[in-house]
């Protein structure tokens, strides 16, 4: 049996940087984090045990400390402020990436373009990229363009977590779909996430089985296991390496591995441990 680990899995640096801030700003005085820094039990524990609170960015200055620091997922100009306004000291754990794609965003306003973004509605980045854009439209697919108000110039963004072709697919149907109008469209889905599924997609080319390693209610997990099935292959979802069997891989001869972005190297690093211990009976 081969075991494949995918070049590119787990924790992108925007999450691991924001969980080191987090974790630094806990160390030193009490705090609070707008929303969840990641999906994930381990860190959740780690966070814990720091004393740190959770609040919502969505609701200003109803946070139990006077430190709040914002997750990897951003926020608009407008939350920052109505925090800081409601007196809090206010740590921004906005990943780079994130900031690229609201600063594109804003210059596509600024050159008078009906601000786009596709992504998920009520995602709390998309939340955060629409939040300084009252006008903006949140599409998912073709059946949103009806939601489009009638432009000479759309500019279009999208959540940095978007399957690239999928978002390329949805700028080409609306060039179709708006022959008269300019569409301007600024790639943001982050380079983490390509790579990511640039590497899925050379995993699947190889392996019978995949194992994915994240958490149940990890929305990112579930799109790499929905993948691994769509592509006719057997998927294997865990969230720690005890919960393999042995049994589980009698046929299997070339098993892939791979990890939800909320995964911890170390957890992935374990699971791959543990299949070699099954490949190896023996050597246990
Ligand atoms: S933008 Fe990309 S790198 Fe940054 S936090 Fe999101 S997924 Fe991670």
């Amino acid at each position: 049996m081969k075991i494949q680990l995918a070049e590119h899995y787990g924790l992108c640096f925007g999450v691991r940087d924001a969980i080191a801030q987090a974790e630094k700003l806990a160390t030193a005085g009490p705090l609070t984090i707008l929303g969840e820094l990641v999906h994930n039990p381990v860190v959740r524990e780690r966070l814990d045990s720091l004393g740190v609170h959770q609040g919502q960015l969505a609701t200003p200055g109803d946070a139990p400390t006077p430190q709040v620091m914002i997750t990897a997922h951003g926020a608009s100009d407008a939350a920052r402020a109505a925090w800081r306004g409601a007196g809090f000291g206010v740590a921004d754990g906005t990943c780079p990436l994130v900031r690229h794609a609201h600063g594109q965003l804003r210059l596509l306003v600024e050159l008078g373009c009906q601000p786009v973004v596709i992504g998920k509605p009520g995602h709390v980045e998309v939340n955060g990229l629409i939040g300084d854009f009252p006008e903006a439209v949140v599409i998912e697919n073709e059946r949103d363009f009806s939601k489009l108000p009638a432009a000479t110039r759309y500019g279009v963004v999208s959540q940095t977590t978007q399957p690239i072709e999928h978002v390329q697919q949805l700028v080409a149907a609306l060039r179709a779909h708006f022959p008269a109008s300019e569409v301007t469209f600024r790639d943001t889905v982050c380079q983490p996430t390509k790579n990511r599924q640039n590497a899925l997609r050379k995993l699947l080319a190889e392996c019978d089985t995949l194992v994915v390693v994240g958490g149940h209610n990890s929305n990112n997990t579930l799109q790499l296991v929905a993948a691994a099935t769509a592509a006719g292959r057997r998927a294997i979802h865990i969230t720690r390496p005890d919960e393999l069997r042995d049994e589980w891989f009698a046929e299997a001869e070339h098993v892939g591995v791979t990890a939800g972005t909320s995964t911890l190297k170390e957890t992935v690093a374990a699971v791959v441990a543990r299949l070699e211990q099954i490949k190896q009976p023996t050597a246990a």
